[in-house]
């Protein structure tokens, strides 16, 4: 390859959508900016902010720059962002998404979802894996989850029907399960993975978790190389804690895929540790399992692997693949020697000191 192509090609700028999030998130995504900047990845970050702060100047949570954003760049990295629990908080989006009314507004229960939906981010993608050096009772783990990210009672259709009763509506499409289901079996096959295991409550739900079950059971005549089986969800929570070693990718409803992968995280660490990003067809959103940890914000203590992690993911998905093997070394270098990790994990190293130290060991 001539020179002059092979300068350009590692100069290569990304333009990627950042929001910092709420809570923990400013510190946390800080420090994953700090050492994504030193692996020699260019990235051109465009900060937009949403929350509770921005809802004062411009009415919603979520302002239509938010999404135009992240359609236009289709990379984008997200921080936590707080939710309040109960009462009738609402993110109203209202911007122009292509082949829709622009004077309607659409209406969901959190700012995550609202990106999920709006921006159809139907794979909610989290690998859990064992790290060197982090404590956990189990080893060698490595699963990945494959939760549908669209639908299922997680979207909260919902309503009051008297004072005293309320519903919230469940509502599984054929098109939704096979897409989620194409997405674990194509990334089975892609990395040589050997087994896909659909959780599922088909016994009670027959018709919304059947019609889940049925549409990923029958994609896999597609791919004879890929065992397929199926677990109720409320065993498989069971089996997770009891042989987790013996799993290799799980595809879920979107209820059962956001409890299962944090119990999952429980598994290799905490959710300090816990990486995933959002997948469409051409829009792709990385961000850290956790929440916001509200009572953990403005400490620098909370850990910044998940966040690291994530940006890890997010640059693997921009074809920067040694930028990438750069920091995930030096990061196992400092989970591995134990010393400069944040509380959660042991030591006593604060948020950006931990991402200080990991640039420090970067070769
Ligand atoms: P959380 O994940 O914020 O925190 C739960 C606990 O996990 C914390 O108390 C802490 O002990 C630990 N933890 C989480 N992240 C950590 C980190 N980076 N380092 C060290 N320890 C960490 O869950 P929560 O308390 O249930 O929720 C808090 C807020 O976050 C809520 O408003 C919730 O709606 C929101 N939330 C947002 C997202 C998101 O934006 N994707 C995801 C989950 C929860």
């Amino acid at each position: 390859m001539p020179l002059a192509q092979k300068r350009e090609r590692r100069s290569k700028v990304h333009q990627v959508t950042l929001i910092p999030g709420e809570g923990i998130g400013p510190e946390v995504t800080e420090a994953g900016q700090m050492v994504v900047e030193a692996s020699g990845a260019k990235i051109e970050w465009e900060t937009v902010e949403v929350g509770a702060e921005v809802e004062k100047r411009y009415g919603t949570s979520a302002p239509d720059y938010v999404f135009e954003s992240i359609a236009r760049n289709k990379v984008a990295y997200k921080g936590p962002i707080t939710t309040p629990f109960g009462g009738t908080y609402r993110v109203n989006v209202t911007w122009k998404r292509p082949g829709t009314d622009p004077e309607k507004v659409r209406s969901y229960p959190s700012i995550s979802v609202a990106l999920r939906k709006e921006l159809d981010l139907y794979a909610n993608v989290r690998p859990v894996k064992s790290l060197p050096g982090v404590e956990s009772k189990y080893e060698k783990i490595d699963l990945v989850f494959f939760r549908e990210n669209t639908e299922d009672l997680y979207v909260g259709i919902e309503h009051m029907v008297s004072e005293d009763i309320a519903e919230s509506i469940k509502i599984i499409s054929r098109r939704a399960s096979e897409r989620i289901g194409r997405a674990a079996f194509e990334y089975a096959k892609k990395h040589g993975r050997k087994k896909v295991t659909v959780v599922h409550k088909a016994n009670i739900m027959k018709l919304t978790d059947g019609l889940f079950l049925k549409s990923v059971t029958n994609l896999a005549r597609d791919y004879p190389e890929i065992e397929i089986e199926e677990r109720v969800v409320d065993n498989m929570s069971m089996q997770l804690v009891q042989k987790p070693e013996i799993y290799d990718i799980l595809v879920l409803p979107n209820l059962y895929g956001d409890i299962l992968s944090d119990l999952a995280a429980g598994l290799i660490g905490g959710l300090g540790v816990a990486p995933g990003a959002n997948i469409g067809d051409s829009l792709a959103e990385f961000e850290p399992v956790h929440g916001s940890a509200p009572k953990y914000a403005g400490l620098n203590r909370a850990n910044p692997t998940a966040t690291i992690l994530s940006m890890i993911m997010m640059l693997e998905h921009l074809g920067e693949k040694e930028p990438a093997r750069r920091i995930e070394t030096a990061l196992k270098k400092v989970l591995k020697e134990g010393k400069d990790v944040t509380q959660d994990l042991g030591g006593k190293t604060g948020t950006r000191e931990m991402a200080k130290v990991i640039i420090s060991r970067m070769s």
